[in-house]
Order: structure tokens, then C-alpha cells, then sequence
């Protein structure tokens, strides 16, 4: 959540633009994560898995489950992957199981699965609705022309979409199933959003990673993407800053008039020839030595 004294008009890196100063010219493709970037999901998954770990821990006498362990151990990481983290932070050893395993099972995959089952009844029981900000940026930079996917490591992504009304804007969704079938690392290795460029046809240079997450926007740094938007939901300004966001916003909707900029720009020159040669100039290029130490 943002803090008392990062008021909205705050640059999104120390030393770097602000998102409306921001030249986006050289993207033709935008990567989004879904939970916590597209719809408030983040909120769903910690209620959920909330629930499962509260009791978890509190019946193995252990330090007690708390909103810090979401964003240390779980955010964005796949769900078993979350679930060994979190286990290993509290000494916890368990067998694997496997994806069979039925959610009453005492492993890793149980507890998977039985966390599986508390999101899908809340999602049930209560929707999703996309953030409003999101959306507007979203059909913004449709409308601009560019081409957008959803890169989340959930398996639950289709079903997300449905439930917020906006699985008809995106022919490409790279989800944590996706990501199985097909043997791609999930974050923070970078490659889900990798595949996620190449299946809609552009360099990884012509894309910004659109991340609320640790782990994703590390997943986008650690790659070669034009920009890496780091959207603070939680996290923080500092640490998304410090994982390689080259960019920080409250709500997406703070890059809509650079959109506009470009969107005029290609409507003037009446083509979009200026947007391919751009694309594989690095939009950090002006900021890079000072706002974004690696
Ligand atoms: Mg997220």
C-alpha cells in the first residue's frame, strides 16, 4: 500500500522519469501479470492461502502466519513453489507428493491443491472485477496498436479472466499450465514472458513487462525487455525499484498520457513505420546509469 509521503505526482524512480514523461515509442508489446496488475486477485490468494496456513502453522507450533510471509515467500511464485518456501521459513519438511495428491494429503502438492480449492470458492462466491486503472490503460494501448498478453504463473488464469470480463482483449495467455505443459521456468526467471513475446510475434526489446510482484519484475529485469513497470501494491516503492522496475505507478492509469503522446505521434505520421525502427532502442537508455543500478 502506498504510504503517507509518496504522493501520486512522485517520480517513479529516483532519478527517473515520471510515467507520463515516460517515451514509450519503442514498445509495440505489453506483458502484463494478471493478479495484483489486471484484477485484485492478490487479495483473493492472500485470503486463501491465509486460510490454509494460519491452522497449518498454528498446528505444528510454529511462528504463525502473517501478511508479511504472502509478500516474502509466496506472491507471484508458482503455487507449490510457495508452499515449499513457505514451509522451508518455518523449518517445515514435508513430502513432495505430486499434482494427483488430494487436498486433504500432508504435502507439499496437498496443501497446493487444498489452497487451490479455498481460491476457486472465493472466486466463486465473490468475482473479480479488473481495477478500473488497469483497464483504461489496458484498451488505451489497444487501441494504440499494440499487442498484449497475460504472463501469470497461476493455473487459474483463464478462469480470472472470464470472471472480470476481459478474456476477449488477449489471444496470448502464458499461465502457470501453459507454463508446464510446454517445461518454461515460472518467475523470476524471465522466460514465461519471453514466450509470451514470441507468441505474439516480437522481439523481447519491443516489450514491457507490466509486474506487481518480486518475482516478476525481477522475472523482467533479469530479461531483455524495453521497460519494466513496477505497479506498488504492496511491495513497495524502494524494493521494486531495487529488483529493476525502471518505472514505479500506484495505479497504471499514471502512463495514460504517455500513451497519448505516442498514439498522436502515429496517428500524424500515418503509419506505424517510426514504432518498428524505435523498437529496438532502449526506452532506460536516458535513466539507466543513475535509476537503475544492476
Ligand atoms: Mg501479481
Amino acid at each position: 500500500m502506498t504510504s503517507p509521503d509518496t504522493p501520486r505526482t512522485r517520480p517513479g524512480s529516483p532519478a527517473g522519469p515520471t510515467p507520463a514523461d515516460l517515451d514509450l515509442s519503442g514498445i509495440r508489446g505489453w506483458l502484463f501479470d494478471l493478479d495484483g496488475v489486471l484484477t485484485p486477485t492478490a487479495i483473493v490468494h492472500m485470503h486463501a492461502w491465509s486460510r490454509l496456513f494460519t491452522p497449518y502453522l498454528e498446528s505444528h507450533g510454529v511462528a504463525p502466519y502473517g501478511e508479511g510471509d504472502y509478500f516474502a515467500y509466496i506472491d507471484g511464485k508458482p503455487r507449490y513453489d510457495g508452499v515449499r518456501s513457505l514451509l522451508e521459513s518455518r523449518g517445515i519438511r514435508i513430502p513432495e507428493g505430486d499434482v494427483s495428491d488430494s487436498p486433504d494429503q500432508e504435502t507439499v502438492h496437498g496443501l497446493g491443491n487444498r489452497k487451490n480449492d479455498a481460491f476457486n470458492a472465493t472466486l466463486a462466491d465473490e468475482g473479480v472485477a479488473p481495477y478500473p486503472a488497469s483497464l483504461a490503460f489496458l484498451d488505451a494501448v489497444i487501441a494504440s496498436g499494440c499487442r498484449v498478453a497475460v504472463v501469470s504463473s497461476s493455473k487459474n488464469a483463464p478462469s480470472v479472466l472470464a470472471a472480470a470480463g476481459i478474456d476477449d482483449r488477449f489471444t496470448v495467455v502464458v499461465d502457470g499450465l501453459v507454463a508446464a505443459r510446454e517445461g518454461i521456468a515460472g518467475k523470476p526467471a524471465p522466460d514465461m514472458f519471453d514466450r509470451a513475446a514470441e507468441l505474439l510475434g516480437l522481439p523481447t526489446t519491443a516489450c514491457a513487462v507490466v509486474e506487481d510482484a518480486e518475482s516478476g519484475v525481477k522475472a523482467g529485469a533479469d530479461g531483455d525487455f524495453a521497460l519494466v513497470v513496477g505497479v506498488d501494491r504492496g511491495v513497495g516503492r524502494d524494493t521494486l525499484h531495487e529488483l529493476g522496475a525502471d518505472v514505479i505507478v500506484d495505479e497504471l492509469d499514471e502512463l495514460l498520457p504517455a500513451v497519448a503522446r505516442v498514439a498522436e505521434r502515429t496517428d500524424s505520421t500515418g503509419t506505424d513505420a517510426d514504432l518498428a525502427t524505435s523498437a529496438h532502442e532502449d526506452p532506460r537508455r536516458d535513466t539507466a546509469e543513475e535509476g537503475n543500478a544492476e
